[in-house]
C-alpha cells in the first residue's frame, strides 16, 4: 500500500484527485484509464455490427460509464485547478460516457428499423438542403 494521497498507478506519484473502479487515481491516469475503458467499447461497438442479435453493451459496462461520467464530473465541480488541456479532456470523457450509454438505451427502446428510418429521414433533410 502506498502513500493514501498518492496515485495507484504504478510509479505514478502525482496528487489524487478521485477513485474509480476502487483505485485512487491523479488525473492524468484517471482520465487515462476513461480513455481505455470507452476505446474498448467503442472497439466492441465495431466488431458487433449493428443489427446484430446480442446486446453490444452490456449493463455493467453502461455502469462503468455511468461512473466514469460522475467522476469527470466530481473533477470538474471540485477545487482543483485545472489548465485548458485538462478540462477539455474531462468534458470529452463526459461526452463520450454520454454517447456510449445513450446508444445503449436507444438500442433498447427501439427496434432497428425505427432507427433506420430516423436515419432516413435526416438524410432527406440533408438532400432538401443541398
Ligand atoms: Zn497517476
Amino acid at each position: 500500500m502506498g502513500h493514501p494521497e498518492r496515485c495507484d498507478w504504478g510509479g505514478c506519484s502525482r496528487s489524487v484527485v478521485t477513485t474509480f473502479g476502487e483505485k485512487a487515481l491523479c488525473l492524468d491516469h484517471f482520465c487515462n484509464r476513461c480513455y481505455e475503458i470507452l476505446d474498448a467499447m467503442e472497439a466492441g461497438k465495431r466488431l458487433n455490427p449493428a443489427g446484430s442479435a446480442s446486446p453490444l453493451l452490456t449493463k455493467r459496462q453502461v455502469q462503468v460509464a455511468d461512473e466514469c461520467a460522475r467522476k469527470a464530473l466530481d473533477v470538474c465541480m471540485s477545487k482543483i485547478n485545472l489548465n485548458n488541456l485538462e478540462r477539455a479532456r474531462l468534458l470529452d470523457i463526459l461526452l463520450w460516457c454520454g454517447d456510449v450509454i445513450n446508444a445503449l438505451a436507444r438500442r433498447n427502446g427501439q427496434p432497428e428499423n425505427e432507427r433506420d428510418e430516423k436515419r432516413k429521414s435526416t438524410d432527406q433533410r440533408v438532400q432538401q438542403r443541398s
